[in-house]
């Protein structure tokens, strides 16, 4: 069973807000590509453990943890009963080969092997399943989703799992001998609890609110084309309809990701928007959703 939906990183989230109001470099670009693509690869993983993994155990999905001052992410962890996998799941395309502990792509490319960083991950866990005075036996794989990545020559003790494998590695799954009990859920709970929202490497753009570009963003495909249509946002792009009260309601949560602390007021949220004509009908949302505190011009408002 899963535990909890998978979390979106907070430094894709962020990624995409930036994205649509503000130009990236290349290198910007593409970081925030890889995390997209990074994410589609981890779902894709997902919805095939969620259909096929019937076996007593836990799962959970995307854990950002921290052990001996060091932060690591795991993109899946199961909990059988005798034993946890950590799942590295990765999205890469194209054909590569392995030689002398490096992984090339066929033109040449060298790419950083994903396995050692895999081991640092798997003893940092093991370093905080100690602290937590657990002892399990930790096994991890490395699991290539995208059906376009082929990797030749890898070494047989390689824990790899190719793309046409990654069925049978949860029928596999299946048949570990497993009965959960309480001490399972308690660690279940014990590393969900100890999950960060957010990382203290995150590799945004740097920005500033100045010079973003204002406009409510299409919740669907993420484009700031869009306008106001009686009660209604609604995109130029892909015609996708939002209600304007969820929807002003998420780019305040939008700018107060972006702008941790910044005081929420109808002015600011009228000038964030850019396209609500109404500063009456933005003070309505606000006041229906938030606590006013102050007074008159000097009202501002904190969540309820
Ligand atoms: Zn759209």
């Amino acid at each position: 069973m899963s535990v909890m939906p998978r979390p979106i990183p907070r430094e894709l989230i962020m990624s995409r807000l930036l994205h649509a109001r503000m130009e990236f470099s290349e290198q910007d670009k593409w970081n925030y590509l890889k995390l997209e693509k990074g994410l589609q690869g981890e779902l894709k993983f997902d919805k095939l453990v969620d259909e096929g993994l019937k076996n007593d155990c836990i799962v959970i999905k995307g854990l950002l943890l921290e052990a001996d001052g060091n932060e690591f992410q795991i993109d899946m962890v199961i909990i059988f009963q005798g034993v946890i996998y950590l799942v590295d799941v990765k999205n890469f395309e194209g054909d590569y080969y392995f030689e002398s502990g490096k992984i090339y792509l066929l033109n040449g490319n060298i790419i950083k092997d994903p396995h050692p960083q895999l081991m640092r991950c798997e003893s940092l866990f093991i370093k905080l399943l100690q602290k937590l005075r657990i002892d399990f036996p930790v096994e991890s794989r490395l699991v290539f989703i995208n059906p376009e990545f082929t990797l030749l020559q890898a070494p047989l003790d390689y824990p790899i799992t190719h793309p046409s494998q990654v069925k049978r590695l949860i029928k596999k799954w299946n048949t570990i001998p497993s009965k959960l009990n309480k001490t399972h859920e308690r660690l279940a709970n014990q590393l969900i609890s100890l999950h960060k929202p957010f990382s203290s490497h995150m590799r945004v753009p740097q920005y500033e609110y100045g010079r973003l570009k204002k406009g409510m963003m299409c919740n669907l495909c993420l484009s700031l084309s869009t306008f106001v249509n009686g009660n209604h946002l609604v995109c130029k792009k892909c015609g996708h309809h939002e209600i304007i009260d969820a929807a002003v309601l998420r780019c305040v949560k939008e700018l107060v990701i972006l702008f941790p602390g910044i005081r929420i007021t109808t002015n600011g949220v009228f000038e964030w928007c850019g396209i609500v004509k109404s500063k009456k009908m933005l003070g309505r949302i606000l006041k229906e959703n938030y606590k006013a505190v102050g007074y008159g011009q000097w009202t501002y408002y904190i969540p309820k």
